[in-house]
Protein backbone atom coordinates (compact mmCIF):
# COMPACT_ATOMS: atom_id res chain seq x y z
CA UNK A 1 0.00 0.00 0.00
CA UNK A 2 1.40 3.17 -1.46
CA UNK A 3 1.37 6.51 1.51
CA UNK A 4 1.51 10.07 0.01
CA UNK A 5 3.65 12.17 2.34
CA UNK A 6 2.78 15.74 3.03
CA UNK A 7 4.63 18.49 4.57
CA UNK A 8 2.52 20.15 7.11
CA UNK A 9 3.32 23.26 9.73
CA UNK A 10 1.49 23.24 13.50
CA UNK A 11 1.57 26.71 14.84
CA UNK A 12 1.05 26.87 18.76
CA UNK A 13 0.13 29.38 21.24
CA UNK A 14 -0.90 30.33 24.67
CA UNK A 15 -0.99 27.16 26.51
CA UNK A 16 1.31 28.08 29.88
CA UNK A 17 0.49 30.71 32.81
CA UNK A 18 2.34 32.30 35.43
CA UNK A 19 1.76 29.28 37.87
CA UNK A 20 3.64 26.96 35.12
CA UNK A 21 4.23 25.14 31.59
CA UNK A 22 5.37 27.17 28.49
CA UNK A 23 4.59 27.27 24.92
CA UNK A 24 8.36 26.70 24.30
CA UNK A 25 8.20 23.01 26.06
CA UNK A 26 5.42 21.60 24.82
CA UNK A 27 6.66 22.42 20.87
CA UNK A 28 10.00 20.50 22.24
CA UNK A 29 8.07 17.83 23.53
CA UNK A 30 5.99 17.60 20.18
CA UNK A 31 9.39 17.23 18.25
CA UNK A 32 10.36 14.74 20.18
CA UNK A 33 7.20 12.60 20.39
CA UNK A 34 6.37 13.00 16.62
CA UNK A 35 9.79 11.60 15.69
CA UNK A 36 7.92 8.00 15.51
CA UNK A 37 5.55 9.24 12.66
CA UNK A 38 6.52 12.23 11.11
CA UNK A 39 9.30 13.92 10.28
CA UNK A 40 11.37 17.38 11.19
CA UNK A 41 12.38 19.11 8.19
CA UNK A 42 13.19 22.65 9.65
CA UNK A 43 14.46 23.91 12.79
CA UNK A 44 12.01 24.84 14.81
CA UNK A 45 10.49 28.55 15.35
CA UNK A 46 10.34 30.54 18.63
CA UNK A 47 8.68 33.95 17.55
CA UNK A 48 8.04 36.95 19.84
CA UNK A 49 5.22 38.79 19.29
CA UNK A 50 4.36 42.72 20.39
CA UNK A 51 6.23 42.88 23.39
CA UNK A 52 2.87 45.63 25.25
CA UNK A 53 0.11 42.89 24.78
CA UNK A 54 -1.60 42.79 28.32
CA UNK A 55 -2.69 39.04 27.67
CA UNK A 56 1.06 37.72 27.74
CA UNK A 57 2.40 35.75 30.54
CA UNK A 58 5.97 36.59 29.66
CA UNK A 59 7.51 37.29 26.52
CA UNK A 60 4.80 37.11 24.21
CA UNK A 61 6.08 33.90 22.49
CA UNK A 62 4.43 31.41 20.09
CA UNK A 63 6.07 28.78 18.51
CA UNK A 64 5.72 26.73 15.10
CA UNK A 65 7.20 22.94 13.83
CA UNK A 66 7.50 21.72 9.86
CA UNK A 67 7.39 17.87 9.76
CA UNK A 68 6.48 15.78 6.79
CA UNK A 69 4.33 13.02 7.68
CA UNK A 70 1.57 10.25 6.24
CA UNK A 71 -0.94 10.83 8.18
CA UNK A 72 -2.14 14.44 8.98
CA UNK A 73 -4.89 13.33 11.09
CA UNK A 74 -2.70 11.43 13.73
CA UNK A 75 -0.70 14.44 13.84
CA UNK A 76 -3.41 16.65 15.05
CA UNK A 77 -5.28 14.47 17.08
CA UNK A 78 -1.17 13.67 19.00
CA UNK A 79 -0.82 17.88 19.37
CA UNK A 80 -4.61 18.49 20.27
CA UNK A 81 -4.60 15.86 22.51
CA UNK A 82 -1.25 16.81 24.14
CA UNK A 83 -1.87 20.28 24.68
CA UNK A 84 -5.37 19.80 25.71
CA UNK A 85 -3.84 17.44 28.75
CA UNK A 86 -0.90 19.77 29.18
CA UNK A 87 -2.20 23.60 28.62
CA UNK A 88 -3.35 25.48 32.27
CA UNK A 89 -6.99 25.26 30.73
CA UNK A 90 -7.65 25.95 34.48
CA UNK A 91 -5.96 29.52 34.26
CA UNK A 92 -8.63 32.42 32.99
CA UNK A 93 -5.86 33.91 30.56
CA UNK A 94 -4.85 30.79 28.93
CA UNK A 95 -6.13 29.85 25.75
CA UNK A 96 -4.79 27.93 23.44
CA UNK A 97 -4.78 27.76 19.82
CA UNK A 98 -3.04 25.39 17.52
CA UNK A 99 -3.12 25.74 13.54
CA UNK A 100 -2.62 22.75 11.20
CA UNK A 101 -1.41 24.22 8.12
CA UNK A 102 -0.80 21.16 5.30
CA UNK A 103 1.61 21.86 1.93
CA UNK A 104 -2.09 22.13 -0.64
CA UNK A 105 -2.47 25.10 1.69
CA UNK A 106 1.16 26.80 1.56
CA UNK A 107 0.53 28.17 -1.63
CA UNK A 108 -2.58 30.41 -0.64
CA UNK A 109 -1.79 31.30 2.54
CA UNK A 110 2.12 32.31 1.93
CA UNK A 111 1.93 36.21 1.75
CA UNK A 112 -1.08 36.82 3.70
CA UNK A 113 0.09 34.80 6.83
CA UNK A 114 3.45 36.18 6.43
CA UNK A 115 1.66 39.77 6.64
CA UNK A 116 -0.01 38.41 9.99
CA UNK A 117 2.91 37.54 11.48
CA UNK A 118 4.23 41.21 10.98
CA UNK A 119 1.38 42.46 11.91
CA UNK A 120 1.54 40.56 15.30
CA UNK A 121 4.96 41.90 16.22
CA UNK A 122 3.93 45.82 15.65
CA UNK A 123 0.32 46.20 15.72
CA UNK A 124 -2.24 44.58 18.29
CA UNK A 125 -4.94 42.02 16.48
CA UNK A 126 -8.24 40.68 17.43
CA UNK A 127 -9.39 36.81 17.98
CA UNK A 128 -12.27 37.90 15.63
CA UNK A 129 -9.67 39.36 12.89
CA UNK A 130 -7.49 36.05 13.44
CA UNK A 131 -10.58 33.80 12.44
CA UNK A 132 -11.42 35.71 9.85
CA UNK A 133 -8.03 35.44 8.30
CA UNK A 134 -7.95 31.23 8.77
CA UNK A 135 -11.78 30.97 7.37
CA UNK A 136 -10.70 33.08 4.66
CA UNK A 137 -7.96 31.02 3.44
CA UNK A 138 -9.88 27.76 4.68
CA UNK A 139 -6.93 27.02 7.67
CA UNK A 140 -7.57 23.98 9.79
CA UNK A 141 -7.07 24.83 13.71
CA UNK A 142 -8.43 23.96 17.06
CA UNK A 143 -8.51 26.09 19.65
CA UNK A 144 -9.60 26.35 23.45
CA UNK A 145 -11.76 28.67 25.14
CA UNK A 146 -11.61 32.10 23.39
CA UNK A 147 -9.04 30.64 21.71
CA UNK A 148 -6.69 33.51 21.53
CA UNK A 149 -3.75 31.75 20.94
CA UNK A 150 -4.78 31.60 17.53
CA UNK A 151 -3.18 34.96 16.86
CA UNK A 152 -0.22 33.53 17.77
CA UNK A 153 -0.47 30.27 16.05
CA UNK A 154 -1.16 32.01 12.98
CA UNK A 155 1.82 34.31 13.09
CA UNK A 156 4.25 31.61 13.68
CA UNK A 157 3.03 29.50 10.80
CA UNK A 158 3.35 32.65 8.56
CA UNK A 159 7.24 32.87 10.06
CA UNK A 160 7.49 29.17 8.81
CA UNK A 161 6.34 30.32 5.98
CA UNK A 162 8.38 33.31 4.96
CA UNK A 163 12.13 33.32 5.98
CA UNK A 164 13.10 36.80 4.78
CA UNK A 165 13.06 38.05 8.13
CA UNK A 166 16.27 38.44 10.50
CA UNK A 167 16.51 35.68 12.89
CA UNK A 168 18.89 34.67 15.99
CA UNK A 169 18.92 31.44 17.73
CA UNK A 170 18.42 29.95 20.99
CA UNK A 171 19.28 26.78 22.99
CA UNK A 172 16.16 26.28 25.35
CA UNK A 173 17.17 23.20 28.15
CA UNK A 174 14.48 22.18 30.02
CA UNK A 175 14.07 20.95 33.21
CA UNK A 176 12.61 17.21 34.12
CA UNK A 177 9.07 17.20 35.16
CA UNK A 178 9.33 15.88 38.96
CA UNK A 179 11.84 19.37 39.43
CA UNK A 180 9.62 21.89 37.99
CA UNK A 181 8.94 24.52 40.79
CA UNK A 182 11.69 23.99 42.79
CA UNK A 183 14.88 25.87 42.69
CA UNK A 184 17.55 25.44 39.80
CA UNK A 185 20.93 23.99 39.85
CA UNK A 186 22.93 25.46 37.49
CA UNK A 187 26.19 26.00 38.01
CA UNK A 188 27.29 29.73 38.16
CA UNK A 189 30.58 29.58 37.39
CA UNK A 190 30.04 27.04 34.63
CA UNK A 191 27.49 29.67 33.19
CA UNK A 192 30.09 32.46 33.10
CA UNK A 193 32.91 30.39 31.27
CA UNK A 194 30.25 29.88 29.02
CA UNK A 195 29.77 32.85 27.94
CA UNK A 196 33.62 33.87 28.29
CA UNK A 197 33.83 30.94 25.52
CA UNK A 198 31.49 32.31 23.32
CA UNK A 199 30.61 35.71 23.75
CA UNK A 200 29.96 37.95 21.16
CA UNK A 201 28.42 34.88 19.17
CA UNK A 202 26.32 34.69 21.93
CA UNK A 203 24.74 36.97 23.75
CA UNK A 204 23.00 38.08 27.08
CA UNK A 205 24.13 34.99 28.97
CA UNK A 206 25.27 36.83 32.00
CA UNK A 207 25.18 40.58 32.75
CA UNK A 208 29.01 41.52 33.92
CA UNK A 209 28.61 44.53 34.81
CA UNK A 210 25.67 43.73 37.23
CA UNK A 211 27.29 40.49 38.09
CA UNK A 212 24.38 38.25 37.53
CA UNK A 213 23.32 35.00 35.32
CA UNK A 214 20.79 36.13 32.79
CA UNK A 215 19.68 32.85 31.39
CA UNK A 216 18.33 31.28 33.90
CA UNK A 217 14.77 31.71 34.42
CA UNK A 218 13.18 32.53 38.29
CA UNK A 219 9.51 31.27 37.65
CA UNK A 220 8.20 27.99 37.90
CA UNK A 221 7.93 26.99 34.65
CA UNK A 222 10.26 23.92 32.82
CA UNK A 223 12.99 26.16 31.04
CA UNK A 224 16.59 25.42 33.25
CA UNK A 225 18.27 28.20 30.70
CA UNK A 226 18.52 29.63 27.10
CA UNK A 227 21.37 30.60 25.11
CA UNK A 228 21.03 33.40 22.87
CA UNK A 229 23.34 33.53 19.97
CA UNK A 230 23.91 33.75 15.96
CA UNK A 231 23.55 30.55 14.60
CA UNK A 232 22.79 26.83 16.08
CA UNK A 233 26.78 25.69 16.17
CA UNK A 234 27.00 28.58 18.73
CA UNK A 235 24.87 28.14 21.18
CA UNK A 236 25.48 24.65 21.47
CA UNK A 237 28.86 25.38 21.61
CA UNK A 238 27.74 27.96 25.08
CA UNK A 239 25.32 25.38 26.35
CA UNK A 240 28.21 22.81 26.25
CA UNK A 241 30.65 24.38 29.20
CA UNK A 242 27.06 24.43 31.40
CA UNK A 243 27.12 22.24 34.72
CA UNK A 244 23.53 21.84 35.82
CA UNK A 245 20.94 19.59 37.49
CA UNK A 246 19.75 16.68 34.48
CA UNK A 247 18.31 17.99 31.66
CA UNK A 248 15.59 16.52 30.47
CA UNK A 249 15.41 17.70 26.34
CA UNK A 250 16.65 20.69 24.37
CA UNK A 251 15.66 22.49 21.46
CA UNK A 252 17.03 24.92 19.16
CA UNK A 253 14.75 27.65 17.74
CA UNK A 254 15.45 29.62 15.10
CA UNK A 255 14.03 33.09 16.17
CA UNK A 256 13.34 36.85 15.79
CA UNK A 257 14.73 37.28 19.36
CA UNK A 258 17.59 40.83 19.28
CA UNK A 259 15.91 41.98 15.66
CA UNK A 260 13.67 45.20 16.68
CA UNK A 261 11.22 43.72 14.15
CA UNK A 262 8.82 45.22 17.03
CA UNK A 263 9.95 49.28 16.02
CA UNK A 264 8.25 51.56 13.86
CA UNK A 265 10.34 54.40 12.76
CA UNK A 266 8.03 57.26 13.61
CA UNK A 267 9.11 60.95 13.07
CA UNK A 268 5.87 62.80 14.87
CA UNK A 269 4.84 62.02 18.17
CA UNK A 270 1.18 62.90 17.20
CA UNK A 271 1.62 59.66 14.92
CA UNK A 272 2.45 57.69 18.27
CA UNK A 273 -0.20 54.91 19.63
CA UNK A 274 -0.45 53.01 22.41
CA UNK A 275 0.80 49.51 22.53
CA UNK A 276 3.31 50.11 19.98
CA UNK A 277 6.35 50.24 20.07
CA UNK A 278 9.07 52.98 17.85
CA UNK A 279 12.21 54.58 16.81
CA UNK A 280 12.03 58.53 17.54
CA UNK A 281 14.46 61.16 17.34
CA UNK A 282 13.70 64.36 19.26
CA UNK A 283 15.34 67.01 22.17
CA UNK A 284 15.47 66.56 25.19
CA UNK A 285 12.68 69.11 26.76
CA UNK A 286 12.70 68.38 30.32
CA UNK A 287 15.60 67.62 32.78
CA UNK A 288 15.41 63.68 33.30
CA UNK A 289 14.20 62.81 37.22
CA UNK A 290 14.40 60.00 39.23
CA UNK A 291 11.02 59.15 41.01
CA UNK A 292 10.13 57.19 43.50
CA UNK A 293 10.73 53.67 42.40
CA UNK A 294 14.24 54.81 40.92
CA UNK A 295 12.90 55.06 37.53
CA UNK A 296 14.23 58.40 35.69
CA UNK A 297 12.05 59.76 33.40
CA UNK A 298 12.11 63.09 30.68
CA UNK A 299 10.21 64.36 28.54
CA UNK A 300 10.92 64.44 24.57
CA UNK A 301 9.80 66.94 22.24
CA UNK A 302 9.71 66.28 18.43
CA UNK A 303 9.87 68.70 15.10
CA UNK A 304 6.44 69.74 15.39
CA UNK A 305 6.38 70.53 19.30
CA UNK A 306 4.49 67.25 20.45
CA UNK A 307 5.95 65.90 23.97
CA UNK A 308 6.29 62.50 25.17
CA UNK A 309 8.01 61.22 28.30
CA UNK A 310 10.96 58.47 27.94
CA UNK A 311 11.57 56.49 30.92
CA UNK A 312 14.65 53.68 31.93
CA UNK A 313 12.62 52.10 34.72
CA UNK A 314 14.64 50.75 37.90
CA UNK A 315 15.38 47.27 36.20
CA UNK A 316 17.50 48.90 33.88
CA UNK A 317 20.40 49.87 36.34
CA UNK A 318 23.11 51.59 35.52
CA UNK A 319 21.80 52.87 31.86
CA UNK A 320 19.73 55.35 34.05
CA UNK A 321 23.40 57.32 34.97
CA UNK A 322 23.13 57.77 31.54
CA UNK A 323 20.02 58.89 31.21
CA UNK A 324 20.52 61.59 33.93
CA UNK A 325 23.40 63.01 32.57
CA UNK A 326 21.21 64.65 29.38
CA UNK A 327 20.40 68.09 29.96
CA UNK A 328 17.65 69.85 27.68
CA UNK A 329 18.82 70.47 24.51
CA UNK A 330 20.35 67.52 23.91
CA UNK A 331 19.50 65.42 20.68
CA UNK A 332 18.88 61.78 20.97
CA UNK A 333 16.46 58.88 18.73
CA UNK A 334 14.90 56.34 21.37
CA UNK A 335 14.00 52.80 20.90
CA UNK A 336 10.92 51.57 22.85
CA UNK A 337 7.54 50.47 23.35
CA UNK A 338 5.03 53.30 24.19
CA UNK A 339 2.35 52.18 26.62
CA UNK A 340 0.57 54.66 29.02
CA UNK A 341 1.78 57.93 27.17
CA UNK A 342 5.43 57.27 28.12
CA UNK A 343 8.53 54.85 26.23
CA UNK A 344 9.92 52.12 27.60
CA UNK A 345 13.57 53.01 26.59
CA UNK A 346 15.44 49.91 24.77
CA UNK A 347 18.13 51.92 23.52
CA UNK A 348 19.20 55.50 22.69
CA UNK A 349 21.63 57.11 20.88
CA UNK A 350 23.38 60.50 21.58
CA UNK A 351 23.05 62.82 18.37
CA UNK A 352 23.69 65.82 20.04
CA UNK A 353 25.10 67.18 22.94
CA UNK A 354 24.54 70.87 23.93
CA UNK A 355 26.67 72.66 26.02
CA UNK A 356 26.32 73.08 29.47
CA UNK A 357 26.61 76.48 31.51
CA UNK A 358 26.63 76.95 35.54
CA UNK A 359 27.59 80.06 37.23
CA UNK A 360 29.47 81.66 40.15
CA UNK A 361 30.91 84.55 41.45
CA UNK A 362 32.64 87.11 39.40
CA UNK A 363 36.38 87.13 40.17
CA UNK A 364 37.37 90.14 41.16
CA UNK A 365 39.33 92.38 38.38
CA UNK A 366 42.19 93.95 41.06
CA UNK A 367 42.55 90.65 42.83
CA UNK A 368 41.43 87.90 41.45
CA UNK A 369 39.54 86.50 43.95
CA UNK A 370 35.84 85.62 43.54
CA UNK A 371 33.37 88.40 45.10
CA UNK A 372 31.11 87.68 48.11
CA UNK A 373 27.46 88.21 47.34
CA UNK A 374 26.27 91.81 48.26
CA UNK A 375 22.93 90.98 49.48
CA UNK A 376 19.68 89.62 47.60
CA UNK A 377 19.54 91.72 43.96
CA UNK A 378 23.02 93.59 44.79
CA UNK A 379 25.12 92.01 43.40
CA UNK A 380 28.95 91.19 44.02
CA UNK A 381 31.67 92.60 45.67
CA UNK A 382 34.93 92.40 46.42
CA UNK A 383 35.44 92.68 50.27
CA UNK A 384 39.36 93.91 50.32
CA UNK A 385 39.40 95.80 46.69
CA UNK A 386 35.99 97.14 46.81
CA UNK A 387 35.04 96.08 43.45
CA UNK A 388 31.86 95.41 42.75
CA UNK A 389 29.90 93.40 39.93
CA UNK A 390 25.80 92.84 39.14
CA UNK A 391 26.43 89.87 36.87
CA UNK A 392 27.72 85.76 37.77
CA UNK A 393 30.40 84.60 36.08
CA UNK A 394 28.91 81.85 33.68
CA UNK A 395 31.56 79.02 32.50
CA UNK A 396 31.12 75.80 30.48
CA UNK A 397 31.38 72.86 31.94
CA UNK A 398 32.53 69.76 30.94
CA UNK A 399 29.54 66.81 30.06
CA UNK A 400 29.83 63.73 31.60
CA UNK A 401 28.46 62.02 28.48
CA UNK A 402 29.24 61.50 24.99
CA UNK A 403 27.80 61.23 21.84
CA UNK A 404 26.93 57.38 20.63
CA UNK A 405 24.51 54.31 20.49
CA UNK A 406 23.69 52.92 24.32
CA UNK A 407 21.36 50.01 25.43
CA UNK A 408 20.28 48.81 28.56
CA UNK A 409 22.61 46.01 30.31
CA UNK A 410 21.34 42.34 29.70
CA UNK A 411 19.70 41.81 33.03
CA UNK A 412 17.06 44.42 31.47
CA UNK A 413 17.27 42.90 28.42
CA UNK A 414 13.68 42.72 25.95
CA UNK A 415 13.63 39.56 23.98
CA UNK A 416 12.97 41.47 20.47
CA UNK A 417 15.40 44.17 21.74
CA UNK A 418 18.54 43.92 18.92
CA UNK A 419 21.41 43.75 20.69
CA UNK A 420 24.20 46.91 19.75
CA UNK A 421 26.78 43.95 19.22
CA UNK A 422 24.05 42.72 16.19
CA UNK A 423 24.69 46.58 14.55
CA UNK A 424 26.50 46.94 11.32
CA UNK A 425 29.62 49.50 12.08
CA UNK A 426 28.28 52.99 12.18
CA UNK A 427 29.20 56.56 11.98
CA UNK A 428 28.17 57.00 15.91
CA UNK A 429 30.46 55.25 18.06
CA UNK A 430 28.60 52.29 19.69
CA UNK A 431 28.93 51.61 23.40
CA UNK A 432 27.85 47.79 23.91
CA UNK A 433 26.53 46.62 27.79
CA UNK A 434 29.98 45.56 28.57
P1 LIG B 1 5.38 32.50 27.33
O1 LIG B 1 6.39 33.51 26.88
O2 LIG B 1 5.67 32.05 28.71
O3 LIG B 1 5.23 31.43 26.30
P2 LIG B 1 3.49 34.31 26.53
O4 LIG B 1 4.07 35.52 27.13
O5 LIG B 1 3.83 33.86 25.16
O6 LIG B 1 3.93 33.16 27.42
P3 LIG B 1 0.76 33.78 25.97
O7 LIG B 1 0.28 32.88 27.04
O8 LIG B 1 1.16 33.17 24.70
O9 LIG B 1 1.94 34.59 26.62
O10 LIG B 1 -0.30 34.93 25.73
C1 LIG B 1 -0.20 35.90 24.71
C2 LIG B 1 -1.54 35.97 23.99
O11 LIG B 1 -1.61 37.17 23.22
C3 LIG B 1 -1.73 34.81 23.01
O12 LIG B 1 -3.06 34.41 23.09
C4 LIG B 1 -1.47 35.43 21.65
O13 LIG B 1 -2.18 34.79 20.60
C5 LIG B 1 -1.95 36.85 21.88
N1 LIG B 1 -1.26 37.80 21.02
C6 LIG B 1 0.01 37.75 20.58
N2 LIG B 1 0.29 38.80 19.81
C7 LIG B 1 -0.80 39.55 19.73
C8 LIG B 1 -1.12 40.78 19.06
N3 LIG B 1 -0.24 41.41 18.34
N4 LIG B 1 -2.39 41.27 19.21
C9 LIG B 1 -3.27 40.62 19.99
N5 LIG B 1 -3.03 39.47 20.63
C10 LIG B 1 -1.80 38.93 20.52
Amino acid sequence: MSCEYTKMIIGMDDTDSREGMCTTYLCALLKDELRSFAKLISEPILVRLNPTIPYKTRGNAAVALLVECGDPERIEDHVAGKVGSMACLDNENTNPGIVFLTEDRFGDAKDKLSDFFRQAVKDVITIGEAKELASELSINYRIFKNGRGLIGALSACGAMLDSRWDHTYEYIAYRKMDSWCTCRSVDEPSVFEADRQTYPDTWDTVDIKNNTIVCVPHSGDPVLYGIRGKDAPSVERAASFISSEPVDRICIFRTNQGTDMHLIPVSEISDIEEMHSYILEGNVFSEPVTIRGGHTIFSLKDIKGGIIDCAAFEPTKNFRDLVRNLIPGDRVVVYGSVTERTVNIEKMKIVGLVSKYEVRNPPCPLCGKRMKSAGSGQGYRCRKCGTSSMFAERFEVKRDVTCGFYEVPPCARRHLAKQLLRFEEEDIPVFPSR
